[in-house]
């Protein structure tokens, strides 16, 4: 059966402070193997390595040596990502440059302890413990085990983002599937023969708190910072619960039908998704559409179902039997003037989902629709 990893973000508030230079050596370091990787043109985490280590170690004789190897991975990233970007015409400056208040841990340099809430990370003098305040920490960590993490310095304290993962047995694939649409205010999803409808209410929880929001900075105080940072809070949580409720009910589809896989939609087409909504609206949904899809994705996997993306182009608005754009018929729904097909806009877009995951399976050529805009 095929095996896959399973990887989780957990974020902790610490309660109490790190020493300060913990995060201003780092960058010192981060800073001077980014400007040695880029000179050098160097990718490989081995060879920054190999050639820096122990000029690094005579000079931070104190500095936890794993630290040295953290830094180097991390210069090896960013330097690759900012030579991508380089490559695209994206990066306006000349080399690139470090400057968050981040630092990165392996499993030597610290550890958590979920029974207590207590973590233990390494420090120029000695290892300190620190108390979780809170955390956006789940049962379903228990069974997983924690790898690396990144201390991260906000205007609020200091927070711990440790990664989580597990490795799963997939389904064997057995050709039947559960696709999922998802929409500005539904998320549509299901196979053939049953599709379901939810509704998100996103919109609406991102409204109302975006009116409350607008309302305080309205009215002239002391310090609306907090308050504002309350309220964001609480709309992300109620934007991340009706998210996993949503989840879930898929899952469980997915489960009821047999299903081995869950088919899901390629993001590089979403922009056409967000046609005729506000700029900033549509910047919003597609954070949250992806968010959703992560969330979606791995309880899928935690479920052993397997995930597929498929191209979404014009998902909802060809016909699924015989690619022609479809006409619409009233209220979301939809005619093909050619094979006289008439769905819901919703039916339709789960249909095609599906008829191009089995076009993939099967190895057929991808449909070519006629009438793409
Ligand atoms: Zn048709």
């Amino acid at each position: 059966m095929p095996l896959e990893t399973v990887k989780l973000t957990a974020s902790f508030k610490l309660d109490g402070l790190l020493p300060q230079d913990i995060f201003s050596t780092y960058r010192e370091v981060l800073s001077y193997l980014l400007n040695y990787a880029w000179e050098k043109r160097i990718t490989s985490f081995r060879r920054l390595k190999a050639e820096k280590y122990y000029e690094l170690r005579a000079k931070y004789p104190s500095l936890p040596s794993h630290y040295i190897y953290t830094a180097c991975q991390m210069a090896c990233s960013i330097y690759k990502s900012f030579r991508k970007l380089k490559r695209r015409g994206l990066a306006k400056a000349e080399k690139p440059v470090f400057k968050r208040q981040v630092v990165m841990l392996d499993d030597h340099l610290f550890s958590l302890d979920l029974e207590s809430w207590e973590s233990s990370i390494a420090t120029e003098n000695g290892r300190i413990k620190l108390k979780l305040l809170h955390g956006t920490y789940h049962e379903k960590f228990k069974e997983m085990k924690v790898g690396q993490a990144w201390l991260v310095k906000k205007e609020d304290g200091f927070y711990l983002k440790a990664v989580f993962s597990r490795a799963v047995e997939l389904t064997e694939v057995n050709g039947k599937a559960i696709a999922v649409d998802i929409n500005e205010n539904n998320v549509a999803f299901g196979s053939e023969k049953h599709v379901d409808n939810k509704e998100t209410r996103e919109r609406a929880i991102r409204t109302a708190y975006f009116l409350k929001r607008r309302r305080l900075q309205s009215k002239p105080r002391l310090n609306e910072k907090p308050l504002l940072a309350k309220y964001r809070g609480r709309e992300r949580r109620r934007v991340e619960d009706a998210c996993h409720k949503i989840a879930n009910q898929i899952i469980a589809e997915a489960e009821k039908v047999r299903a081995s896989t869950v088919v899901l939609e390629n993001l590089k087409n979403m922009r056409k998704k967000s046609r005729g909504s506000k700029a900033i609206n549509g910047r919003l949904n597609r954070w949250s559409f992806r968010k959703l899809q992560n969330i979606i994705e791995y309880k899928a996997k935690l479920a052993g179902l397997n995930v597929k993306y498929v191209n979404a182009r014009g998902s909802s608005s060809l016909c699924p039997k015989c690619g022609v754009r479809l006409s619409p018929n009233g209220y979301r729904r939809m005619k093909c003037p050619e094979c006289g097909l008439e769905e819901d806009r919703d039916i339709v877009a789960v249909k095609n989902l599906l008829e191009r995951y089995h076009r993939w399976m099967w190895g057929l050529h991808p449909f070519t629709p006629k009438a793409l805009p």
